[in-house]
């Protein structure tokens, strides 16, 4: 009988970390294998830059192959390059074999004993009893503590631990060629670099690799065992085509196969990760995942927490073991798997993939964020932070593109609106002609057009939409105190409050003047003007409604408002005039009632979800995205859904805290005030709430038939929805 102080089943990277952590603290470890220790495991082995900074590098003799950079192939075939160089360390691939042994032996105070099946395991008194079956025979150990480090595929001895085994939802699973190249073609091919290819039209939610050693490349694909369900793909089957089309490009076509493996890959933590004397580690955890490229530096680090918790229990601290578990779920969420399942939906979107690459090429941001991503330095969060900043640019930029035609259309018309040599002409003129989305015009003529209008009937009315915006932009700087719109001073600030009051009013007459412009012979009758005009009037004094209720917030009044009250103040301030400006395609159409309702509802809700998007975008966006500068509106104390979340669900210290922070409105506080948003997860609320009534606007045009103008007010929603992938769903969750 060997007495130990702690057993840990399996001699993986967890397994072989914890044995060297807790010997090299003075206990007696043993480590019981089920099989042989130099076996060669699936796996890429490509380990990761974070993973080295962290835990050292292996010797040279181990490294197959340096890694400085990364090339992320998406479905247009070229390519993004992301350097993983890091000042002191890039990353490495290496033979699993060779890798496990090196970690081995680093424990080399601990008793490894491989080709040992477990013929018993049994609890008592305080103490395990475990039999071995070895190639010198059966053996028996003692251990007041066990550690679970078995890995992926270990269900029958998690029953004997009575855990459930690891379920198959949401459980990643890969599969691997390896395949004869030579050193020389490899050099030629990669130098230094190694591939990820997202193809996701044909594995959503995954990617396929290309890693090469020294002389062998080992190609793989991996996504979740629900989506090859789902989907009926067969990963041997892609892997094929993808590497048929994949390496001719390389040179490296005619290469025979000399290995076909691959494997389950537990992506979900585990709970419970502990028991009465035993803890989990590893893939037995669930700690590792596909998405974020790898599990060995998460088994190695969840080994390292739970060697912590095993010394405190054995320096007589109490509570540690259980205290593990929290441990890791907190490490691991905070550090990677919420960020992961916020990045998820990327996999799945192939115009998004491409976008976030072909925007990466000029996007340092983007590049950064998938650096962080690719060589775990630093936590998934802030890799995730970049990417979810840099989605702002690139809503912009594809926005702009979808409605550019429409837009220089408007442009046009505008510039002839005041040519007077006079100053209000010249104020008019600096407000209106510098830049913007144009965005309620377009909408005129995009609804207009999609139920059959005339372009012409329609630029009156989308430039009076226009001209109207922008008189109660003008107004809205006034009370604000804006310094900057749309890239140059405000109004006020060059020609004083007076005459910025007269300019906003004039153009808002102006839009009034260019509704009822319409002459006898139009194709437009009066009955609609008048229409026009009231929806005009009616979104106005709306919009006039909701400034008032705005400005009258104030953050102490929080706790009395509601989200329906945000909500109502924003259909009010963004929704009526976006609303009125569908609707008054609608009505130029001449459409039936049903479709004048349909375009009236669709603007109404987009409106309310580009509010809420607008409102994060505040918190969010630096100003090389924004034509305002970043927390604007926070300082300012406004209330929106991020706000009201986090008062409904923040402990009452981090409520005060907030109506604190808010009260200084300063640049510090607005940091801070983003931090508590993220802690209480503020922010993906925003998303999903602007997922819904962007759904709501798609659903009330559903009925609608396809045409290219409709398909673009679909593109508009479409693009907004970038923001909102987002938000994690609660399935997920
Ligand atoms: C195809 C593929 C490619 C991968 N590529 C990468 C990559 O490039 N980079 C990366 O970081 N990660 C990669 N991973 C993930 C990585 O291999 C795992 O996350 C990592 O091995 C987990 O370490 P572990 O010690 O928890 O488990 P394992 O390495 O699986 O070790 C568990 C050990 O327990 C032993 N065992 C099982 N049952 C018993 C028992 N009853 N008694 C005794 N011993 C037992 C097993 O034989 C095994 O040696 C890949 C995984 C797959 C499947």
């Amino acid at each position: 009988m060997i007495r130990a102080d702690v057993v840990i089943i399996g001699a993986g990277p967890a397994g072989a970390e914890a044995a060297y952590n807790l010997s090299e603290s003075g206990l007696r470890v043993v480590v019981l294998e089920k099989l042989s220790l130099d076996r060669e495991k699936p796996c890429g082995g490509a380990i990761q830059t974070g993973e080295l900074l962290e835990f050292g590098t292996p010797p040279p003799l181990i490294i197959e192959r340096e890694v400085r950079e990364a090339r992320i192939f998406g479905p247009n075939g070229s390519f993004l390059s992301i350097s993983t160089i890091h000042s002191e360390q890039s990353g490495i691939t290496v033979k699993r074999s060779a890798y496990d042994s090196w970690l081995q032996s680093r424990a080399s105070n601990a008793q490894f004993i491989e080709k040992a099946g477990i013929v018993s395991i049994l609890r008592n008194k305080g103490a395990w009893n475990v039999v071995v079956d070895t190639p010198l025979g059966n053996t028996g150990v003692e251990t007041p503590i066990l550690i679970h480090a078995a890995g992926a595929n270990a269900s029958h001895l998690e029953s004997r631990l009575d855990l459930t085994p690891l379920s198959n939802k949401g459980m990643g699973i890969t599969c691997q060629f390896w395949l004869d190249a030579g050193q020389e073609k490899l050099d030629r091919a990669f130098k230094n670099s190694i591939e990820f290819h997202f193809l996701p039209h044909r594995v959503p939610e995954g990617y396929f690799w290309l890693f090469p050693k020294k002389d062998v490349l080992v190609a793989g694909v991996g996504t979740t065992i629900d989506i090859i369900r789902a989907k009926r793909i067969s990963l041997k089957n892609e892997l094929e085509a993808f590497l048929k089309e994949n390496l001719e490009r390389l040179g490296l076509s005619g290469l025979s196969v000399i290995r076909q493996d691959g494997g389950k890959m537990p992506m979900r933590l585990r709970r419970p990760l502990y028991g009465d004397g035993f803890l989990v580690v590893g893939d037995a955890a669930g700690v590792g995942s596909i998405l974020h490229g790898g599990g060995i530096y998460q088994a190695r680090k969840s080994a390292v927490l739970a060697s912590e918790a095993i010394k405190g229990y054995f320096s007589g601290e109490v509570g540690t073991l259980s205290g593990y578990e929290e441990r890791v779920h907190d490490y691991f969420n905070e550090r990677e798997r919420r960020w992961d399942l916020r990045l998820k939906p990327f996999l799945t979107d192939e115009n998004l993939v491409k976008r976030i690459l072909d925007r990466g090429r000029s996007d340092s941001t983007i590049r950064e964020g998938l650096g962080i991503l690719l060589s775990s330095t630093e936590g998934h969060r802030k890799s995730y932070e970049l990417v979810e900043e840099a989605s702002f640019g690139l809503i912009a930029e594809e926005l702009d593109s979808i409605i550019r035609e429409e837009k220089e259309l408007i442009d046009k018309g505008l510039k002839e609106l005041f040519k007077e040599d006079s100053e209000l002409h010249r104020m008019a003129n600096e407000v209106l002609l510098h830049g913007g989305k144009r965005l309620r015009a377009v909408l005129v003529l995009l609804a207009g057009q999609a139920l059959g209008a005339e372009l012409n009937d329609l630029l009156p009315v989308a430039m009076a939409y226009e001209v109207s915006h922008t008189a109660s932009l003008v107004h809205d700087d006034i009370i604000d105190g804006g310094e900057w719109r749309r890239g140059a001073e405000t109004l006020h600030r060059r020609y004083g409050i007076g005459h910025a009051i007269t300019a906003g009013d004039a153009l808002l007459i102006k839009g009034f003047e260019m509704m009822s412009s319409y002459e006898a012979n139009a194709g437009v009758d009066k009955a609609r003007v008048i229409k026009l005009i009231k929806v005009g009037c009616r979104s106005g004094l709306e919009a006039s409604e909701g400034e008032v209720r705005d400005i009258n917030f104030s953050p102490e009044e929080i706790e009395s408002k509601s989200l329906e009250d945000y909500i109502e103040l924003i259909r009010m301030k963004t929704g009526a005039l976006l609303e009125a400006a569908t609707e008054a395609g609608a009505i130029l159409a001449n459409a039936s009632q049903e479709n004048v309702k349909a375009m009236r509802e669709f603007g109404k809700n987009l409106g309310i979800a580009f509010q809420i998007y607008d409102d994060a975008k505040d918190l969010l966006a630096s100003s090389t995205v924004s034509l305002k500068s970043r927390f604007t509106d926070i300082k300012k104390g406004k209330l929106t859904a991020q706000l009201i979340h986090t008062m409904n669900s923040a402990s009452s210290e981090d409520r005060k805290r907030l109506l604190h922070l808010l009260s200084l409105g300063t640049t510090e506080s607005a940091h801070e005030i983003l931090d508590l948003y993220r802690r209480y997860d503020a922010l993906g609320y925003n998303q999903k709430l602007s997922r819904e009534y962007l759904e709501r606007a798609l659903q009330t045009i559903d009925f609608i038939p396809s045409n290219p103008f409709l398909e673009k007010l679909k593109d508009i929603v479409r693009v907004l929805g970038y923001w909102t992938r987002f938000a994690v769903s609660q399935e997920n969750q």
